[in-house]
C-alpha cells in the first residue's frame, strides 16, 4: 500500500501514469455491519470518481459487495452500488466487483447480472481454485459479461476448491482460453489478474494462436508486485493495471496476502525487529 488515505492512492497514481500505467482503486474493508457504514462507503466510492475525473488520472475503481451492506440487505446494497457505478459513468469510468468467499459466490454472481443489466460499465471477479468456475462463467455470457480471472485468495475446502496449485493453474488457463474466445467475438472485457510470470506467458501465447492482438489482453497485478513484469507488459503493448489498496481496515487484506506468500511473514518480522 502507498498508504492509508486516499490521497497516497493518487499521488502513486500520478507515477504509474507518466508509465503508461492506468491503476484501480479500491478502498479496503468487508463485511461491515450497518446500513449507515455502507451509506458512508457508497458515499466515499462516489466521491472517489469525482475526484479521479478532476485530478485527470487513469484509475478504475474496484469494491467488495460486503463493503456495501450485502449481509444486511441485499436490495439496498444493489441500489447503493448502482449509484456508484452510475457515477462511474457519467465520469468515463468503470467498477469491478471483487469476488469474496465461496460463501458469496451465488449470491455476487446474482447480483452482478442485475447491476450489469443497468450498468454495463461493470464486472466481477471469478476464482479459478473454485471447480465451479467454468460453468459460472458459461452461465454469464448471455450477459457478455466483464470479467477480472484471479486464482482466489480465500481458505476454501477441499470438496470445492482445487487443493493442488498445479490444478489451480490448470483451469485458470482454462478459463483464460475461453475468456480469450469471447473477447473476439463480443463486446467484453476479460482482465487476468495475476503475477505468475508463467501463466501470463501461457497466456500471451494461447492469445497470439487466436489472434488476439496485445492491445486487446489486459493484466491487472497488485501495487508493488512484480514491477519489471509490469513494465515489460507495458512496453509489449499489452494493457496492465495495478491494484492500488488504502484505507484503516487492512488487517483481513494484509493477512490474505501474508498468507499467499509465507516469505512476506519474514520480511515483516524482519522489518518489525530492524
Ligand atoms: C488485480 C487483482 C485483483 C484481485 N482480486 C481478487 C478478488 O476479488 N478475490 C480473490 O479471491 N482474490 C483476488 N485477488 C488475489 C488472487 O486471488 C491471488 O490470491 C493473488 O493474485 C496471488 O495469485 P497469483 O495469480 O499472483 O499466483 P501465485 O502463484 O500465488 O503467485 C505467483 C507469484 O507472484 C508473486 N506473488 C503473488 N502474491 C504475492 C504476494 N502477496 N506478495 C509477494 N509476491 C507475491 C510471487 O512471486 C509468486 O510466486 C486479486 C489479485 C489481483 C492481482
Amino acid at each position: 500500500m502507498p498508504g492509508e488515505d486516499l490521497s497516497d492512492a493518487v499521488e502513486a497514481t500520478k507515477v504509474f501514469n507518466r508509465k503508461r500505467i492506468p491503476t484501480v482503486f479500491t478502498r479496503l474493508g468487508e463485511n461491515i455491519t450497518q446500513m449507515s457504514e455502507a451509506e458512508e462507503v457508497k458515499c466515499h466510492y462516489i466521491d472517489m470518481l469525482e475526484k479521479i475525473r478532476d485530478e485527470k488520472i487513469q484509475t478504475e475503481v474496484s469494491l467488495k459487495l460486503t463493503q456495501i451492506g450485502l449481509d444486511i440487505l441485499f436490495d439496498k446494497s444493489l441500489e447503493f452500488f448502482n449509484e456508484i457505478a452510475s457515477a462511474a459513468k457519467s465520469c468515463d469510468n468503470f467498477v469491478w466487483i471483487d469476488m469474496e468467499g465461496s460463501t458469496y459466490t451465488d449470491v455476487t454472481i446474482d447480483f452482478y447480472r442485475r447491476a450489469k443489466m443497468v450498468n454495463k460499465n461493470t464486472g466481477v471477479c471469478l476464482q479459478a481454485y473454485l471447480s465451479r468456475t467454468e460453468n459460472d462463467l458459461k452461465n454469464l455470457l448471455d450477459i457478455n459479461p466483464n470479467i477480472r480471472l484471479v486464482k482466489g485468495a480465500y481458505s476454501e475446502n477441499a470438496e470445492i476448491a482445487f487443493p493442488d496449485k498445479r490444478d489451480v493453474d490448470r483451469n485458470y488457463l482454462k478459463i483464460a482460453k475461453m475468456l480469450l474466445a469471447q473477447i473476439k467475438e463480443h463486446d467484453i472485457t476479460a482482465v487476468f489478474g495475476t503475477h505468475d510470470l508463467k501463466l501470463i506467458e501461457e497466456i500471451e501465447s494461447l492469445a497470439a494462436a487466436l489472434n488476439v492482438s496485445n492491445d486487446k489482453l489486459e493484466f491487472h497485478m497488485l501495487y508493488g508486485i512484480k514491477p519489471n513484469e509490469q513494465l515489460r507488459l507495458v512496453n509489449q503493448g499489452y494493457k496492465l493495471k495495478v491494484l492500488i489498496s488504502y484505507g484503516k481496515a487492512w488487517y483481513p487484506w494484509y493477512m490474505r496476502r501474508l498468507a499467499e506468500k509465507p516469505a512476506n511473514v519474514g520480511f515483516v518480522l524482519k522489518n518489525l525487529i530492524t
